[in-house]
């Protein structure tokens, strides 16, 4: 077991009281539905539920793969539920969402890594709220060929594909996933949409050198992504990876400097950064530039 290290003083997060935090609850619980704001417990739920900013995550609460950051349990999955694109679209429709971001568990156990389920949610989301602009942050989908397609002619607005850590990190915190396979993912999904924004994301704080990160912002501006998320890992259990060092506030701001300069459109680098942080404010402001 890896003990839990106590956190430093620009890790602390409110604790959530607002009541909108509480209806944001219980509209998930009425769908039936699951986000990754509770399954990862992210810090941030406090104040992002707050201003219902919610990340639905579908496909179930199993995942096929074993991450050592990722809360998610891993096991077998149950089948996919039909109506849930339907109730995803009602509650984004309910919640009055500018922009909202869905994810899901791997699906590796499903011929097509559940890329038709996204595209259905996508389009439920579109007929439901047509005024919401659509993130989608989605697996790999390894060894699943024209799944990518199958999502990216949905039209969502922004493809979301987090590289999560440097590539000399891959084997033990990201087994069973392959950077240069997550490198070309996004890449090919910028060559099939070019009007498609597309984004990744980093956690820091597992043992890479600042010269890794560095590489990996150039291998994706290579591929031609337009945004960028930097966030400081923190440890669910003490069954996960260990926090290697607590990366210092004007580290982030540093990368954060870097990323701008290389030329990502959106970036956001700060501890309490996650994939989808803030990501319905900063989409508006891009949009709006
Ligand atoms: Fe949910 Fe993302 Fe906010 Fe975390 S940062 S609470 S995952 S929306
Ligand atoms: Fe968690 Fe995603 Fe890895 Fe599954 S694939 S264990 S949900 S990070």
């Amino acid at each position: 077991d890896n003990p839990i290290r106590r956190k430093p003083a620009w890790i602390r997060v409110k604790a959530p009281t607002h009541p909108v935090y509480h209806e944001t609850r219980a509209l998930m619980r009425e769908q039936r539905l699951v986000t990754v704001c509770e399954e990862a417990a992210c810090p941030n739920i406090g104040e992002c539920w707050s201003q219902r900013h919610a990340t639905m995550m579908i496909m179930g609460d199993v995942c096929t793969r074993a991450c050592s950051f990722c809360n998610v349990a891993t096991g077998l999955p149950r089948a996919l539920d039909p109506d849930e694109p339907r109730r995803v679209g009602e509650a984004v429709a309910r919640l009055g969402l500018r922009h909202v971001v869905v994810t899901s568990v791997d699906r590796d156990d499903l011929p097509d890594g559940g890329a038709a389920h996204f595209a259905r949610t996508i389009r439920a989301i579109r007929a439901a709220a047509p005024g919401t602009t659509v993130e989608v942050l989605t697996p790999d989908f390894l060894r699943k060929d024209g799944a990518l397609e199958v999502v990216v002619e949905a039209r969502p607005d922004v493809f979301n594909h987090n590289l999560e850590t440097v590539p000399r990190l891959y084997p033990t915190i990201r087994p069973g996933a392959r950077y240069y396979h997550s490198l070309r993912l996004l890449d090919r999904a910028k060559q099939l949409d070019p009007a498609l924004f597309t984004k990744s994301g980093l956690m820091v704080g597992f043992g890479e050198s600042r010269t890794e990160v560095l590489q990996v912002m150039d291998d994706l501006r290579s591929a031609g992504v337009d945004f960028l998320t930097i966030g400081q890992y923190l440890q669910p259990t003490v069954k996960h990876a260990a926090v290697d060092r607590f990366v210092a506030p004007e580290e982030f701001e540093d990368y954060a400097r870097l990323a701008r300069a290389k030329g990502f459109l959106l970036v956001s680098a700060t501890p309490l950064t996650r994939s989808s942080y803030h990501a319905d404010r900063d989409f508006a402001a891009l949009r709006a530039a």
